[in-house]
């Protein structure tokens, strides 16, 4: 027999439902917010996600699907949303339309990791980007739509983490910083961080592996470089963070681990002692170097990514999905050959005319169709023989009163318009 690839999941039914239904409450909030949907292609040119997450990034260095295509291009299956939409961005110019654009995607991503509780190796995102605007202002509201976004779907014990890792001066004066901190350290960080301390050592604020090594949380903080400009930017969104009553706490050790974001920087943690507590649910920040990386225009940018797999275990613990099964309308029962195939005819129009309305389609007995009408929770059973099929009536059930009649058959669908509503 053959099983899915490690570390992927099929969603069966209700499970596709939540999924469905996570993404459609966010789609309700985040339009009202002026996004528009971007959908890009699954797969890229590897390049399109080397150059965006740089080469000493978790996902380039070790956790991309890179496979060769039968032309013997490089190719590469997603590992996250920034680099496409900015690729798209690019590529059709859009920047020549608006001043500001708004965008946000939903759909898998694929990273090589070790499968555990909220970690796949393919998953789904939601995500937005914003390209053109440079303005605490902006930074803010795309805060408080995240933070709303976990209301909109009453997700409690979310902690939002904030920082700032400044201007490119501050952001460079605080790399050196470190450098010179974890050069003094460096013989009890792990083999990453010792490759990360002359590229990048911003990074090894991020590391998974040492994150707990006392070493990272004694670090220099990123306060002591910043530029008045920086600090004063910083300022403004938390006081409109303040101002419309947004929780947060700022964490001047974090930092995002890819190379081109600047100034603000946030994440949304679960504050919980379950399984899943400490895990980030949605991460983001702004990125003002990344355009330009892409060889495009000097165009600021600043987005945000939700994990949606993580967001359907938190509202499974804290029980937050409606009901999502709906029953059947109409169970439709045959009592002989002639009479199957005239359900079958009923169903359609039913179906037609907005009802949900199942039929068995095989057994002409009486116990197999009351068990198929049990298992949909039918609310009413339409039941015809040889009488009705001579006479052209239908016999109705309430399944809830157990009250039955008989209808003329013509006068079907404007019984059920005024019984169901
Ligand atoms: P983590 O620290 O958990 O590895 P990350 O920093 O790699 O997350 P991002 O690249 O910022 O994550 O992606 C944004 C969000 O996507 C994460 O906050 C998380 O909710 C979700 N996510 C990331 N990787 C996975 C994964 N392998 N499986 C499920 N969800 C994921
Ligand atoms: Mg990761």
């Amino acid at each position: 027999m053959y099983q899915k690839v490690k570390g992927t999941q099929d969603f069966i039914g209700l499970e596709a439902k939540k999924l469905r239904y996570v993404e459609s409450k966010i789609r309700s909030v985040i339009e009202k917010y002026g996004y528009e949907e971007i959908i890009t292609p699954i797969f890229e040119n590897t390049e399109v996600f080397v150059r965006s997450a740089g080469e000493e990034s978790d996902i380039v260095s070790k956790e991309m699907y890179t496979f060769s295509d039968k032309g013997g291009r490089s190719l590469t299956l997603r590992p996250e949303g920034t680099a496409p939409v900015v690729r798209s961005f690019l590529e059709n110019k859009l920047y020549a339309q608006r001043n500001l654009n708004k965008f946000y995607y939903f759909g898998p991503m694929f990273r090589y990791e070790r499968p555990q509780a909220g970690r796949f190796r393919e998953f789904n995102q939601f995500g937005i980007e914003t390209f053109g605007t440079s303005s605490p202002l902006l930074d803010a509201d795309v805060i408080i739509s995240g933070t709303e976004i976990f209301n909109a779907l009453g997700i409690k014990n979310i902690k939002l983490k904030i920082n700032t890792i400044g201007d490119f001066p501050s952001r460079t004066a605080y790399a050196k910083l470190l450098q010179d901190y974890f050069r003094n350290n460096i013989s009890s960080l792990c083999r990453d961080c010792n490759r990360r301390l002359e590229k990048n050592p911003l990074r090894i604020l991020d590391c998974k592996i040492d994150k707990d090594n006392p070493v990272l949380k004694n670090a220099p903080k990123i306060d002591t470089v910043l530029s008045d400009e920086a600090k004063i930017y910083f300022q403004s969104v938390i006081d409109i963070l303040d101002a419309y009553g947004v929780n947060y706490e700022v964490d001047r050790n974090l930092v995002r681990g890819l190379d081109y974001y600047t100034d603000t920087v946030f994440e949304y943690i679960l504050d919980s002692n379950d399984e899943l507590g400490g895990l980030a649910i949605c991460a983001g920040g702004k990125y003002s170097d990344m355009v330009k990386s892409f060889k495009g225009p000097d165009i600021p940018g600043i987005g945000y990514a939700f994990g949606i797999e993580r967001i359907i275990a938190i509202m499974d613990l804290q029980n937050l999905f409606p009901a999502l099964e709906t029953g059947a309308d109409i169970v439709l029962i045959g009592l002989d050959e002639k009479a199957k195939e005239k359900t079958l005819l009923y169903a359609n129009k039913l179906r037609m005319a907005g009802f949900y309305a199942e039929m068995d389609y095989v057994n002409i007995n009486l116990k197999p169709q009351f068990k198929l009408s049990d298992q949909l929770q039918a609310k009413y059973l339409i039941i015809i023989g040889e009488e009705e099929l001579n006479n052209k009536v239908l016999t109705v059930k309430n399944n809830t009163t157990k009250e039955q009649e008989s209808i003329p058959e013509d006068r079907m669908i404007d019984y059920f318009k005024e019984k169901i509503k």
